[in-house]
């Protein structure tokens, strides 16, 4: 999508720090980390968020978790993080490209504000 945030940051126009890129998926530091680690993972298919998905997205979506679980992995944080997937703007959703938070790097408290 031509005017989408996300989407520049995956053609690489605007920067960002990759951490991680496959086929469907790309994973960047968040700009304004909440957790020692903080990376957001995007499919690379434009989805406005979780409410617009659909089925065909099924195992994007879940490839986007095994994602945050191999980060996760190559962090070192296993022993407690967190995936997050904000949805409508009540949730705080600011980007509508659908995107997975990984969180983790320090205690989290539950349940989350
Ligand atoms: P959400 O509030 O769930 O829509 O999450 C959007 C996230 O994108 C927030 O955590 C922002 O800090 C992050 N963000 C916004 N702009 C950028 C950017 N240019 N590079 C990296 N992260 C960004
Ligand atoms: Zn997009």
């Amino acid at each position: 999508m031509t005017d989408c945030l996300f989407c520049k940051i995956i053609r690489g126009e605007i920067p960002a720090k990759k951490v991680h890129e496959d086929e469907h998926t790309f994973a960047f530091e968040d700009i304004s980390p909440q957790a020692p680690t903080h990376v957001l993972i995007v499919p690379k298919k434009h989805i406005r968020g979780l409410k617009e998905a659909v089925q065909e997205d099924a195992e994007l979506i879940g490839h986007l978790q095994l994602a945050a679980a191999k980060i996760g992995r190559q962090r070192g944080i296993e022993e407690g993080y967190r995936t997050v997937l904000n949805v409508g703007p009540k949730s705080g959703q600011s980007v509508f490209h659908l995107h997975l938070h990984l969180l983790g790097g320090r205690d989290l408290l539950w349940p989350p504000g």
